[in-house]
């Protein structure tokens, strides 16, 4: 009986060791803008050993939503602006998210899919690129700048997304005006006149956790120490639940 209970605690040490050593498998949604792949990959390589990633771009990316494909990933990663979606693909693609896959939006993310407002629903944001009218208010378009510096203020240093973390500077693009979703958890803020305050949320979508960042335009925020780690520590805590 004692070497049944000796065996049985080594297979449950076995399994969280091997688990606990398992990198997080992200998959990367990408399409619809430019990037540099090649310092935005290298970006990912430095989590290696934690986190491991693949990249699919849209529109063939769509597949990867729908049930059959979902266990190949274990957290979504937008970095795309992809427009156009038709109704099956909108019904994979909100229902992958909503039944548990959870979610880092980065950036120009928050620009996708100017008609399709469950997206907007989905990630708690959405820039706008023409007047529109939203949960009875209307929205002028909004304004982007680029190449700035500008201070990032940690909103909540308890957070295990922003956890160790100070204020630190990005040189990076700005968005003015656009919507965050009432009842969101702020993440980061700033005071840079040209861009809305609030600057990282984190919030719910059915069972995902959901993690929302507007920075990450190009090289300088994808070589940042402290941006890397925010990215590193939302990508852990979206999926350790
Ligand atoms: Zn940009």
């Amino acid at each position: 009986m004692k070497n049944l209970i000796v065996s049985f605690l080594l297979i449950i040490a076995t399994t969280v060791i091997l688990s606990a050593a398992k990198p997080i498998r992200i998959l990367v949604i990408t399409g619809g803008h430019e990037y540099n792949t090649v310092e935005f990959n290298k970006m990912l390589s430095s989590f290696a050993h934690e986190i491991s990633f693949q990249v699919a771009e849209l529109p063939a990316a769509f597949d990867m939503f729908k049930p059959e494909n979902r266990d190949k990933y274990d957290v979504l990663v937008f970095y795309h602006m992809w427009q156009v979606i038709n109704d099956e693909d909108a019904k994979n693609f909100a229902g992958c998210i909503r039944e548990g896959k959870p979610l880092v939006a980065l950036h120009h993310s928050i620009c996708a899919f100017d008609d399709w407002p469950e997206y907007w629903n989905i990630i708690g944001g959405k820039y706008f690129h023409k007047t529109t009218t939203f949960k009875g208010r209307a929205y002028a378009p909004c304004s982007y700048i680029h190449d700035l510096h500008f201070d990032v203020r940690i909103a909540d240093k308890n957070h295990p997304v922003t956890k160790g973390l100070n204020d630190f500077q990005v040189f990076d693009e700005t968005y003015k005006g656009y919507y965050i979703e009432e009842g969101v958890t702020p993440l980061l803020t700033t005071d840079e006149p040209t861009s809305t305050p609030t600057i990282g949320w984190a919030k719910k979508y059915g069972k995902s956790r959901i993690v929302v960042l507007q920075s990450g335009h190009d090289v300088p925020t994808f070589e940042n120490p402290d941006f890397r780690k925010l990215l590193k520590q939302s990508i852990i805590w979206v999926y350790r639940k």
